[in-house]
């Protein structure tokens, strides 16, 4: 196999900050509570990434840090004390506590990790306290789930000698359902990470393998490699062909034959295959261009390329994992551009030049390509929809025809 070259590009990223992440942590994870240490901006992003949602007992927050805070002229850890207290006192629903680092509270260096210990002293066993950092200087959005779930395995229970798969990464419930039967079907104990709830987290040790739902867990696999659990490598569970890749690596760990396996996933392998025939022609033969952004853009390409039959002109990502993506790169088109890491006016010369059918992009950049005449399809929102599994593919096909179809009739 030829090693597809790739472009490194060095500048500044236009991306969301860790702190998005929060967004689909929270409905995740039913008794945890994300206490952002911030300033108003984090407090807005929040308010405006999680859009018009109305909770009844919203399980975010921002303790926000004032300018004296910022200038060192308050003690910090005695505030987020308070702050913490009054919450978990008002909420006795929330079995797990997260502080969430943010720009500000990295650039006065605030130590969460000492103050998610102190915290853990005071409030123990009702409360679990972690922390995380989802700062902009340092995150992108997908990069905040990373370091999330890299925390929570510290924690994790030592795993017994029994195998057990454990699927790490966030998926909606509903896929997650789907899998955990499609699992069952194949007589493979399964858990996930993160759980539902906090008080339901994963155990793990060396008779753990482990399957990443998501090419971004880069962290993560390395903590939970240092555990001793066995990452499986495979595509990831993205359209027909990933998803049974995917579920045939840890169905390979676990002595499945292949009798049983192709018998228990030939109906949905089916539904998939026919679910994208059926959209196929609307999107065969059109091009497309992916900025940077999620960290999934190799696996749609290698999706889109190979069961949809779009042309990827460039695929760009903001981390490469080499050793996690390396089963999607070798499937890439060799036409294809790779990039990696960001540099927005020399990548925004060669979209223009390419004029692609269809642009992946972050919020910032869809307007002003949008307006210049071309399609484009917001990354982030890729991110927060059920795409992965079978039963899903049709829709994450939908997901590209619908700003096609949009700009095709904005033209008429
Ligand atoms: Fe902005 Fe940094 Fe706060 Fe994110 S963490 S909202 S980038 S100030």
């Amino acid at each position: 196999m030829n090693a597809p070259v790739i472009l490194r590009e060095r500048g500044q990223h236009e991306v969301f900050c860790g702190l998005t992440s929060i967004v689909w942590l929270h409905r995740k994870m039913q008794d945890a509570f994300f206490l952002i240490v911030g300033s108003r901006t984090c407090a807005h992003l929040m308010q405006s990434a999680a859009g018009v949602m109305i909770f009844a007992e919203p399980r975010f927050a921002t303790a926000i840090m004032e300018e004296r805070d910022l200038a060192g002229m308050a003690d910090m850890h005695e505030e987020l004390d308070r702050v913490v207290t009054r919450l978990l006192e008002r909420r006795p629903d929330i079995r797990m506590l997260v502080l969430v680092g943010s720009c500000p509270s990295e650039v006065i260096k605030l130590d969460l990790g000492r103050a998610a210990e102190r915290l853990n002293g005071s409030f123990a066993p009702n409360v679990r306290v972690v922390n995380y950092s989802g700062s902009g200087i340092e995150t992108t959005f997908t990069q905040g789930e990373d370091n999330f779930l890299a925390a929570l395995v510290p924690d994790l229970a030592e795993a017994g000698p029994e195998p057990r798969l454990l699927v790490a990464g966030t998926m909606a419930d509903i896929v997650e359902d789907q899998f955990a039967r499609i699992f069952a079907a194949l007589g493979i104990p399964v858990d996930f990470l993160p759980s539902r709830l906090s008080t339901t987290l994963p155990a793990i040790g060396p008779a753990t393998r482990v399957l990443l739902a998501q090419p971004f867990l880069g962290e993560t696999a390395r903590v939970i490699a240092r555990r001793g659990a066995t990452i499986l490598p495979s595509l990831y569970p993205l359209g027909e062909e990933g998803t049974t890749a995917w579920l045939k690596a840890a169905a390979d760990a676990f002595g499945v034959p292949a009798g049983r396996f192709d018998a228990i996933t030939e109906a949905g392998r089916r539904r998939a295959t026919e679910a994208v025939a059926a959209r196929r022609d609307r999107l065969a033969g059109r091009s497309i261009f992916f900025f940077p952004d999620s960290q999934l853009e190799p696996s749609l390409a290698r999706f889109l390329s190979r069961e949809a039959g779009m042309v990827p002109i460039e695929v760009g990502t903001p981390y490469l994992n080499r050793a996690l993506s390396e089963a999607e790169l070798a499937l890439l088109p060799p036409s294809v551009s790779l990039s990696e890491g960001q540099h927005v006016d020399s990548q925004l010369d060669r979209c223009r030049a390419a004029r692609p059918d269809l642009t992946v992009c972050g919020m910032g950049l869809a307007n002003p390509l949008e307006a210049e005449g071309l399609a484009t399809k917001w990354s982030i929102e890729l991110v927060f929809s059920p795409i992965q599994g079978y039963e899903q593919a049709g829709d994450l096909v939908d997901l590209f025809i619908r700003p096609l179809d949009r700009a095709k009739r904005l033209e008429v």
